[in-house]
């Protein structure tokens, strides 16, 4: 199969999707090739599959969010911002919630319905769709432009061989991160096929593994409690929010916003602790005239605590499914210590999980590389990248999918003013 489009998008996930309908809105024609038999597979289990579309946070706020440098993504924010974004999705009959924290989800709370929204608004500006078709190569034509090589599959499961030429190119093809999803880092390979620089990658948003875990933590979940992150034993961050522990480790949206830095620092072979703060919101002082009061209303007189009287009190302070952990991973605790115990929950970490369940990749290709008012690579032009590709990642919120749609929409826009000659 040959054929000239003038914009070819690598990728169907939110990045590339965006890139396409705007490409398409601004009169050029499009055609995405995405590898899955459907678009959005990733997309489709996002916020536990519900989705958190955007965040509402200012600017200034929001970019604080953004790692490693929110700078980058300032142009393409104002271009296509969180407002755009729940525009967009309301225009095109996708209602959308406000929800705690300034996360918006769509009402029906379905990651699907996102999906056939961006399929349906793809459909509507003509953006000819290619799945089953895994893009292997991308060269420059002779004639100027670029030439696409990509595998369809059949529904006999043939595989036919395929060629598209265009003007411009958008990559899109997201990271490393749950490449079930189909994001294999093809992207990076094909970036630096034109000479482009990809900065180290690794694992966000991911699961940490305390030293000493057991399955007795698994499933438990800890809402507005402090978490502490010593990196050689520096404090370098400290949040609040709610935890999870899995079997993977300790995760839940307080878990990953630590993640970032902890998963950087293990890589670097230094050691990582996290502290856990069970009652933040009380100062040490204040917690232990609260034991004290506890103890005093059991009337146990001064022959304290044994074992089963500790796990009576522990009741008064945590969920019951804790106190067994609790109790195990404290050694010699006692009414004199409980209240720093309680504040100051040592969990030395020894590795985190990887790519495969992780929410985001870190690193990618180089901005220094990409043109930030035109997503455009700056060593080939009428080439752009988009999304999760480069080296952007966002906190978990709907940062990282407001970053996909911005990135998408600003190379979309510029991929479609490049055919036309106005870039
Ligand atoms: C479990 C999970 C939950 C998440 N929840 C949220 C959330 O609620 N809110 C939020 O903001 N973010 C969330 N994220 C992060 C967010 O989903 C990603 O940052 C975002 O999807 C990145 O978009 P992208 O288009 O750049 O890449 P992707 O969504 O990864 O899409 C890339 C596409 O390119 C295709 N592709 C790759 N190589 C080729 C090739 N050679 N040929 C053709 N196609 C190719 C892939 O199949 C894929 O469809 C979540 C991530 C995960 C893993």
């Amino acid at each position: 199969m040959e054929g000239y489009t003038d914009v070819v998008v690598i990728g169907g996930g939110p990045a590339g999707m965006m890139a396409a309908i705007k490409a398409a809105q601004n009169e050029a024609s499009v055609t995405l090739l995405e590898k899955n038999p459907l678009c959005g597979r990733k997309l489709a289990i996002t916020g536990k599959g519900r989705c958190n579309i955007t965040n509402t946070k200012s600017w200034q706020e929001f970019s604080n969010h953004i790692h490693p440098k929110s700078n980058f993504l300032k142009s393409s924010f104002w271009g296509f911002s969180n407002k755009d974004a729940i525009a967009f999705f309301e225009e095109h009959g996708l209602e959308t919630v406000l929800t705690q924290g300034d996360r918006v989800f769509p009402k029906s709370m379905k990651a699907f319905d996102v999906v056939d929204t961006f399929v349906a608004v793809m459909h509507k500006y003509n953006v000819d769709v290619r799945t089953d078709c895994e893009l292997l190569t991308i060269t420059k034509a002779p004639e100027g432009g670029y030439t696409c090589i990509y595998v369809q599959t059949t529904t006999s499961s043939r595989l036919v061989s395929c060629m598209i030429n265009s003007k411009s190119v958008v990559i899109a093809t997201g990271g490393l991160a749950y490449p079930s999803t189909g994001s294999t880092g093809k992207g990076y390979e094909l970036a630096q096929s034109f000479g482009h620089t990809i900065t180290e990658c690794f694992p966000s948003l991911t699961a940490l593994i305390p030293k000493f875990y057991s399955s007795d933590f698994y499933d438990i979940e800890l809402k507005n409690v402090g978490l502490s992150l010593f990196v050689d034993k520096d404090l370098v961050q400290t949040d609040m929010g709610d935890l999870t522990f899995t079997e993977g480790g300790i995760e839940g949206s307080l878990g990953y916003r630590l993640s970032r830095k902890a998963v950087k620092a293990l890589k670097n072979g230094t050691s990582v602790e996290l502290v856990l703060d069970l009652k933040p919101a009380i100062d040490l002082e204040t917690l232990k005239n609260r034991v004290k009061r506890e103890i005093e209303k059991f009337d146990w007189g001064s022959n304290l605590v044994n074992d089963a009287r500790m796990k009576k009190l522990l009741r008064k302070f945590m969920p019951s499914e804790l106190i067994n952990p609790f109790v195990d991973s404290n050694d010699n605790l006692n009414s004199h210590n409980l209240a720093e115990r309680l504040k100051d929950w040592r969990f030395p970490i020894k590795d985190y999980v990887g790519y495969r369940r992780a929410v985001v990749t870190a690193g990618g290709v180089d901005l220094g590389e990409i043109v930030s008012k035109s997503m455009q690579s700056k060593l080939s032009p009428g080439l752009f990248f988009a999304g999760e590709v480069l080296d952007i990642d966002g906190d978990t919120g709907g940062y990282n999918l407001q970053t996909a749609y911005s990135t998408g929409a600003m190379a979309g826009v510029s991929a479609a003013k490049y055919v036309h000659n106005k870039l």
